[in-house]
């Protein structure tokens, strides 16, 4: 089955708007040609609009990093979903590794994120991965199948086509040394499994690996069985290596 693929970029606390206006710029200026395959790019909150009011490509779709689940309110420095889709934001990274291991998000906060994200129109690109030490003592699986559940279980109008899902092992975020391709292999049909497992058509969701990619080692991932594209961190801060990867599709 084809599924769409993505090439994503997550700029974290980097660049500032006018750098991130200039990045899209120089990106665009590039054929981006690739069939069935969409851009999407998760500048700060403040880069949103100057980003949405400077893209000329229908397949460069913004994300934001993450969101409060309430609508408004007394919520000193939390951005709500209305405030992003006013933004021109399509897409919301939810669960990401330091959004769970430095800001100490939970699965059920994550739950109530991708509740909010569904009922408000924004697609989640649900972030999984185990940690090292959970890798060592073989907890992977139980690991996955803990955060799939806890945010997709039981819900009624979430299908298939309303997220993707972004495998990053944790220790492969950031460290310059990504998952070999039999763990990447291996942990894209096990997520698709339990994805099925939950309800959903595991074939049909597009799963994004996440974890040190680069252009020297892009083709090689992108060549494996059921990886449909990326998420970057470092190597999505220059337009250059980010174009590059985005080549190896
Ligand atoms: C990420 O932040 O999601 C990520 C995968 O980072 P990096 O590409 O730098 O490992």
């Amino acid at each position: 089955m084809t599924r769409h693929k993505y090439c994503a970029a997550n700029w974290k606390m980097n660049l500032t708007p006018t750098q991130g206006v200039n990045f899209v710029q120089d990106l665009q200026s590039n054929a981006l040609m690739k069939e069935n395959t969409t851009v999407i790019i998760a500048p700060s909150y403040v880069g949103l609009t100057a980003l949405r009011n400077n893209l000329t490509k229908e397949n460069i779709e913004l994300s934001s990093q993450n969101f409060y689940f309430e609508d408004k309110g007394a919520f000193t420095g939390e951005i709500s979903a209305d405030m992003l889709l006013d933004c021109g934001c399509k897409w919301v990274i939810l669960g990401h590794s330091e959004r769970r291991h430095v800001f100490g998000e939970s699965n059920s906060d994550i739950r109530k994120k991708f509740d909010k994200a569904l009922q408000k129109g924004l697609k989640p690109i649900l972030c999984i991965g185990e940690k090292l030490h959970e890798r060592e003592s073989n907890l992977t699986r139980e690991i996955l199948v803990q955060q799939l559940e806890s945010a997709l279980k039981g819900l009624t109008d979430c299908t298939s086509d309303h997220f993707i899902v972004a495998y990053e092992p944790v220790w492969a975020i950031g460290t310059g040394v990504s998952a070999t391709n039999e763990m990447v292999e291996e942990a894209h049909e096990m997520i698709r499994g339990i994805l099925s497992s939950l309800g959903y058509d595991g074939n049909r969701i597009s799963i994004l690996y996440g974890g040190s990619v680069k252009p020297s080692n892009s083709g090689e991932l992108m060549s494996i069985s059921g990886v449909d594209g990326f998420l970057i961190g470092g190597a999505s801060l220059d337009v250059s290596s980010f174009y590059k990867i985005y080549e190896s599709f």
